[in-house]
């Protein structure tokens, strides 16, 4: 007892006697006068990214998504205590993007494009954008600049018009307000500060805050861009500065980077093939389906706890449209039915048809789609490889017919029928897998499941099948 306390005496005295030194020495930052409520931030923000979500793809690979997402949650616990916002629920998803940029709204939604990841030297060049975009949302930049009564300007690469989302008499009026803004520009304050306080973030966070610096002499080399990330003032060269000075009066809490990490997913990313720049997808005119944005991303770990009881509706007759894979493939679905992504497939589900059993998605009703790469080009064999790699994670599942030649979207396709055991109610169900190769040589396939006996689905899958197109 007496050994402990004299331990617990000599750190309280370490840290008496070094922490005030750094504390002192980093720069202080303030809030700026704010007539918006915290919760006028948090709604501003998520009207805002249920918009951003309709006209930006999103890159729905898991890997890539919990791993920024780690990245994130890491900067977001190392906000200072007094920047912190219990209620901001910050959220991050990777858009398919080129351009080296990444946007944060008021109150958490965070957009990290894939170009900005895949231009990134380090994790911790990623790490300094995120933390920058992190601290506009932190001090709240976006309703203080409103409260100033300036605007926020759209950048023309994305809307080609520029526009007021704040700056009006009240809230009430952003619902109407034409909401083509994520790009916000601020002021070369607001973007100083943000920078200061990006660093200090970093540098609780594990990362070298010299890194947010050396991220804008990677967006030069890259040849330029940068968006609203890079701001036009203050200029690159000074911030690159500011940023190095403030590094200088910061103790960095340990060594956060894992480079090896950081690699693979920049790997993976590679492998998607070019991305569009958000100038392109903005003239593209396409909308994507939008539920209510949320950090839940629909992956397995969100998926409910519970197995699922496999009571479900029978398939509305409506339909409602989908795009998928980053619009490559549009498809008509029940409108009871949602969209949920289980890290391999996407899967169209009724309520109480999808859960978890021993950690794993199950599913009793739906159609799922995915891609996968077989090693082989040959239809018929890459099908067989890819039920067989099915078979390794369910060791009830039996083929019962041969292979049946049908088309989907118009070209040549394979169908063919398994039973299988349900892992969450025991009873035995049908599995269809219909696959067809996509341009690139990869496989791309249906599989939809029901228990044996309901005949209730059947025409909804042959609906489903007919409005399956594919653009690739
Ligand atoms: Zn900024």
């Amino acid at each position: 007892m007496f050994k402990r306390q004299t331990l617990i005496a000599w750190i309280v005295l370490v840290a008496v006697s070094v922490l005030p030194l750094s504390a002192l020495a980093q720069t202080q930052i303030q809030y700026h006068n704010n007539k918006y409520s915290v919760q006028d931030d948090i709604k501003l923000g998520r009207q805002a990214a249920q918009e951003a979500e309709s006209q930006f793809p999103l890159l729905r690979d898991p890997q890539v998504q919990s791993y920024v997402e780690n990245v994130g949650r890491r900067l977001v616990t190392s906000i200072p205590s007094q920047f912190q916002h219990p209620e901001f629920q910050y959220f991050f998803k990777v858009v398919n993007a080129k351009d080296i940029n990444a946007f944060a709204l008021p109150g958490g939604p965070m957009y990290v494009n894939r170009g900005m990841i895949e231009a990134a030297r380090t994790e911790g060049e990623m790490a300094g954008v995120m933390a920058h975009e992190i601290s506009h949302v932190a001090l709240r930049h976006g309703t203080a600049q409103a409260t100033k009564g300036q605007k926020y300007s759209i950048l023309g690469g994305i809307a080609g018009i520029a526009g007021t989302i704040l700056g009006g008499p009240g809230v009430g009026q952003l619902a109407q307000a034409p909401f083509a803004v994520y790009l916000l520009k601020f002021s070369r304050e607001y973007e100083t500060e943000a920078d200061i306080l990006g660093a200090q973030i970093m540098a609780r966070a594990g990362y070298d805050p010299h890194d947010l610096a050396n991220m804008f002499r990677t967006i030069e080399q890259q040849g330029g861009g940068g968006g609203g990330f890079l701001s036009d003032h203050p200029s690159p060269s000074d911030r690159y500065a500011r940023i190095n000075k403030e590094a200088g009066y910061l103790r960095v809490a340990g060594d956060t980077r894992d480079s090896r990490e950081f690699a693979r997913i920049q790997e993976r990313l590679r492998g998607y093939g070019a991305a569009p720049s958000m100038a392109e997808i903005q003239r593209s005119g396409q909308r994507y389906p939008t539920g209510e944005p949320t950090g839940n991303y629909p992956t397995q770990g969100n998926y409910p706890d519970n197995a699922p009881t496999g009571r479900v509706s029978y398939p509305s007759t409506r339909y409602q449209n989908y795009n998928i894979f980053n619009g490559g493939v549009q498809v008509s679905v029940p409108s009871n039915w949602r969209e949920v992504n289980d890290g391999n497939s996407v899967w169209f589900v009724p309520e109480g048809a999808y859960g978890q059993v021993n950690g794993q998605a199950v599913y009793t009703h739906g159609a799922s789609f995915g891609v996968a790469q077989t090693n082989n080009r040959d239809l018929q064999r890459g099908t067989q490889e890819l039920i067989n790699s099915l078979g390794q994670g369910n060791s009830n599942l039996r083929t019962t017919g041969g292979y049946q030649r049908t088309t989907l979207s118009g070209r040549n396709a394979l169908y063919t029928t398994l039973s299988n055991i349900n892992e969450a109610t025991g009873r035995p169900e049908t599995v269809r897998v219909i696959t067809t190769q996509l341009r690139n040589g990869q496989l791309f396939y249906m599989v939809a499941v029901v228990p044996q006996n309901e005949r209730g689905f059947d025409s909804a899958f042959e609906q489903i099948l007919r409005s399956l197109r594919i653009n690739d």
